[in-house]
């Protein structure tokens, strides 16, 4: 079977000029002994935005991954897929996410339920987990009830990794499931028992992408309780460890931590506990590097600052449009954004304050950041313009994608 790596990071490349960029942070991370394996992650969602094609992702990590001399392993995730759209994703891709997030909540036959919950006495009483303080104790209503919840999910993630396996070949691909795009956030206990669902449904997962408690906002920081955060992933790492022994599930198996990018309060817990456990992490940053690609062309000259400001005008003029859909992640005060005539009179260092992820900067506006995280279509449509720019911009736009992932990302998570 194809082995997922230990750390590894998830990195968007929406218009596929920043693997290089993004490969120089991870070779610094390797020469500081922190071995991070990047997966080009594209969601069919991005790919619909910018017209573009998931091939378009491997070739950009290929030639990227030739150029910089990394002879180490990579990956292409095909990111948040179904059965509706994995299909132009199989040849491109060794990683699939299996989006199961919108069964949750649909019965399953109860006697499929009923199957479940008979063949799992183990779930039900005191289930005492090494890591966590307390057993968890369940009673058989409940254990019911978390089924009726997830196993429509479960046998979903089975059906898709079934179909990917047989055009692919099992042991090819990496599978991940994720149930991250759902209201609310899925407890210690409740994930014991979808893992428990999964390794039934045979799906060799490697890694599991669940929904934390907190808002986990494109681009900008964690907002929510951080102290119940650093619990809750310690016990979900607890519960992990367990299910592998228990389940039989691959010895890899690790969480995944989506729009994972800039969540700068909770790297620490999150470093900690990896540390402490000695577990491994996957972390989706994608939409972090685009915005990088703003700072760059701001700090270009006056011809990348002039589109950069229109990059701005546009996604402000066509915001409720590009936030709709992203609702569920991103949290944008409209009052609190700069007027396009304001913007239009800003230096760089005014556009950089404001977009550049430093909340320490008195003029860093995490509204302005968010539109601009989801205003990449904008850029879609300026098509050659735009690419054009990018190339000409080169030298500060890579500075800035490498130091925004090694700085920021990298060295809070591994080397603080
Ligand atoms: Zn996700």
């Amino acid at each position: 079977m194809m082995k997922i790596e230990k750390f590894t990071f998830g990195v968007g490349d929406r218009f596929a000029h920043q693997a290089k960029a993004q490969l120089r942070a991870f070779q610094m991370a390797a020469e500081k002994g922190i071995d991070i394996t990047p997966v080009w992650n594209k969601s069919n969602r991005e790919h619909l935005i910018v017209g573009s094609e998931p091939s378009s992702v491997k070739s950009a990590a290929e030639a990227a991954v030739k150029e910089a001399g990394w002879n180490k392993p990579w990956h292409v995730d095909a990111d948040h897929i179904n059965l509706d759209t994995v299909d132009r994703f199989i040849t491109p891709s060794d990683f699939y996410t299996l989006d199961v997030a919108h069964f949750i909540g649909r019965p399953a036959p109860a006697a499929d339920i009923e199957a479940f919950v008979s063949r799992h006495p183990e779930l039900i009483g005191a289930v005492a987990i090494p890591g966590i303080e307390k057993p968890i104790t369940t009673t058989r209503e409940y254990v019911t009830e978390v089924a009726s919840k997830y196993l429509a999910a479960a046998i979903a993630a089975g059906k898709i990794y079934k179909h990917i396996a047989a055009k692919k070949g099992a042991g090819n691909f990496i599978t991940e499931v994720s149930i991250d795009e759902t209201d609310s956030p899925q407890t210690p206990p409740e994930l014991l028992i979808i893992l428990a669902a999964i390794a039934d449904e045979k799906v060799p997962i490697q890694t599991v992408a669940p929904k934390f408690t907190g808002r986990f906002n494109k681009g900008v920081d964690y907002v929510g309780d951080t102290a119940q955060f650093a619990m809750e992933f310690s016990d979900d790492l607890a519960v992990i460890a367990y299910a592998i022994e228990k389940y039989h599930l691959p010895e890899t198996l690790k969480l995944s931590v989506h729009s994972g990018s800039d969540k700068f309060s909770i790297y620490a817990a999150i470093r900690d506990a990896i540390r402490k456990t000695g577990a491994g992490l996957h972390l989706k940053t994608a939409g972090t590097t685009w915005l990088e690609e703003l700072i760059g062309l701001a700090e270009a000259g006056p011809e990348g600052l002039a589109l950069a400001k229109e990059v701005y005008a546009e996604a402000f003029a066509h915001k409720e449009a590009l936030c709709d859909p992203y609702a569920a992640v991103i949290d944008i005060d409209y009052a609190k954004l700069p007027l396009p005539a304001e913007v239009n009179g800003w230096s760089a260092k005014q556009y950089t304050d404001a977009l550049r992820h430093v909340q320490s900067n008195p003029n860093f506006n995490p509204n302005v950041r968010q539109l601009l995280h989801v205003g990449y279509k904008v850029a879609a449509q300026m098509g050659g313009r735009y690419l054009k720019m990018l190339k000409r911009s080169e030298e500060s736009i890579s500075r800035n994608v490498c130091e925004n992932l090694f700085d920021r990302h990298i060295k809070p998570l591994f080397l603080d």
